[in-house]
């Protein structure tokens, strides 16, 4: 109605202006002729007046006449250019609209009631493979996108609730055939489409194709149960710690139990124990230092430590990891093993190429070592250093009358009896045979001169076991050199030490010889 009524407004307008023209003309013709034949009775003046009259009422509608053409002209040409405008700006919304959804790189497609396309944009020619022309204006996209009866049923149902906007959808999937006879899965947000005037005139529905993204998840997914399995089954504890002072746990796997005898939870986030609180003391300072310097290069790092279990037993483990940028923060992940059993195994072998078997004392090789490594403690800090090479007197005979196993016997008591006669900073080791050498650091002469006396006076006051237990009596011959007086190096050493006790033997055993001075040795 108010449309009519507007429609009709200029007419109205236009009868009411002419009327009041009409009537304002009668009233000024009826009343100034009036006024006129009053004022000037003469004809002819009269007839001048009517004139003069005249012309005026035609100069002022003239005028009047010209201002309103003035007003209406103006304003006809703004609201020319204002349409003109708007016409601009709408056509402009439209490109804009139909650009956006053209180059939208999602699937857009509006269908009408009838499940008709009306709108397909170029994502979806590229999905489906399908192009517009083909698919405009029909409904036989459906059984194209969807060949299973019962799949296309259930969906056409579903857009179908939307077209009687029963809600719409958000993240609906549905796995179409494309042309070429791929399968792909779209993910779809729907909802239906009013006009003006509040009438469902169809739906529009945006998809996603989400293959590739749910082939990733898919792929992840089982990775992570794959590397989960396997964390389950490694035999030590796989690790992701934080690079800071309590090499905070961040992730443990379950072999964290049997490691460490904690459960994983007690050590992620330093919840009952950190792990830094299980690393032995001197483990921590080199483990840090290594972790540092690897770091610094780059580099995979390993470490071999001791660790506390919970249950207070210490086990050897070994490490390696590496360090890895997470969120940009310093991570560090790797594998800690169990290897207490290897490490008792190297303890056990180093044993065995050390020492000797009988005796437990040192062997050759390792006395050889260890005399190198005290002499060149004894030059740079400048300390004395003695030795003394003992060999059992008469030995053979105990062999001879006792039986070999006798003989052994009387070593090994021998032996422990020197070792623990002398201080824990001395060294004592077997040659070979019945000849035992002892280190004496920081000892000069007359010391290990002292020294010598003592033991030769323990050993030939103390009858030895054979084993059976019976006893017999021992002596031993000592010869005693001092470093740097009877020579600068092992063998000189030795070989002094070694003929100072042959001079001890020929002396008449049971004694201590020291083997003479530099200047004693040339006056002999
Ligand atoms: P001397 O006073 O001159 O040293 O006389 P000795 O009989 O001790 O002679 P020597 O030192 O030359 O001989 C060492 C003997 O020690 C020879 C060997 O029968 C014996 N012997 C060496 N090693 C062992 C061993 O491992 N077990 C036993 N039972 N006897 C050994
Ligand atoms: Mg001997
Ligand atoms: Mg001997």
């Amino acid at each position: 109605m108010d449309k009519l009524k507007g429609r009709h407004t200029p007419l109205r307008r236009a009868l009411w202006v002419v009327s009041l023209y009409l009537l304002a003309g009668w009233i000024w013709i009826t009343f100034s002729d009036y006024l006129a034949e009053q004022w000037f009775p003469d004809p002819e003046a009269l007839s001048r007046v009517q004139t003069y009259k005249g012309i005026l009422f035609v100069l002022a509608t003239a005028l009047v006449l010209f201002l309103a053409l003035m007003r209406q002209l103006g304003s006809d040409r703004t609201m020319l250019s204002l349409h003109h405008h708007q016409r601009e700006e709408i056509r402009n919304l439209n490109q804009f609209r139909e650009s956006v959804i053209e180059r939208a790189n999602v699937w857009i497609n509006v269908l009408d009631p009838m499940g008709r396309v009306v709108l397909w944009n170029k994502a979806a020619e590229e999905i489906s493979g399908y192009r517009r022309d083909e698919v405009l204006g029909s409904d036989e996209i459906w059984p194209w996108l969807y060949p299973d009866d019962d799949e296309r049923a259930r969906i056409r149902a579903r857009a179908e609730e939307i077209l009687r906007d029963e809600g719409e959808v958000v993240g609906y999937e549905t796995r179409i055939i494309t042309r070429d006879g791929s399968r792909r899965l779209i993910s779809w947000n729907s909802r239906s489409l009013r006009n003006d005037d509040g009438e469902i005139v169809g739906s529009i529905a945006i998809g996603q194709d989400i293959t590739d993204i749910r082939e990733a998840e898919t792929t992840i997914r089982q990775r992570e149960r794959q590397l989960s399995t396997l964390m389950d089954n490694l035999p030590g504890m796989a690790y992701r710690c934080r690079y800071d002072e309590h090499w905070t746990m961040l992730f443990v796997s379950s072999g964290c139990r049997e490691l460490t005898g904690y459960e994983p939870d007690d050590l992620v986030n330093n919840k009952r124990v950190s792990f830094a609180e299980l690393i032995s003391d001197d483990g921590e300072e080199s483990n840090l230092r290594t972790v540092e310097s690897a770091i610094g290069n780059a580099e995979p790092y390993s470490l071999e430590y001791a660790i506390v279990r919970k249950d207070g037993q210490c086990i050897w483990v070994w490490e390696r990891g590496r360090a890895v940028e997470d969120n940009g923060d310093l991570v560090l992940e790797g594998i800690i093993l169990d290897i207490s059993d290897r490490k008792a195994l190297e303890v056990e072998l180093s044993e065995l190429a050390t020492r000797d078997p009988l005796t437990g004392l040192f062997n050759r090789r390792e006395m050889a070592r260890l005399l190198d490594e005290e002499i060149v403690r004894a030059k740079r800090y400048g300390r004395a250093l003695s030795l003394l090479w003992i060999d059992f007197d008469h030995f053979k005979h105990i062999n001879d009358d006792y039986g070999h196993a006798a003989g052994d016997s009387v070593l090994k008591a021998t032996s422990g009896l020197l070792a623990d006669s002398v201080r824990s900073v001395d060294v004592i080791g077997r040659f070979g045979g019945e000849e035992f050498v002892i280190l004496l650091p920081e000892m000069n002469r007359s010391e290990a001169s002292e020294t010598a006396e003592r033991l030769r006076g323990l050993i030939s006051d103390t009858p030895q076991p054979l084993g059976d237990g019976r006893t017999v009596p021992l002596t031993i011959s000592i010869g005693v050199s001092v470093f740097p007086d009877n020579g600068a190096d092992a063998s000189a050493l030795c070989a002094a030490a070694d003929k100072a006790m042959y001079q001890a033997k020929s002396n008449g055993r049971n004694q201590v010889v020291l083997a003479p001075l530099v200047e004693q040795a040339h006056n002999s």
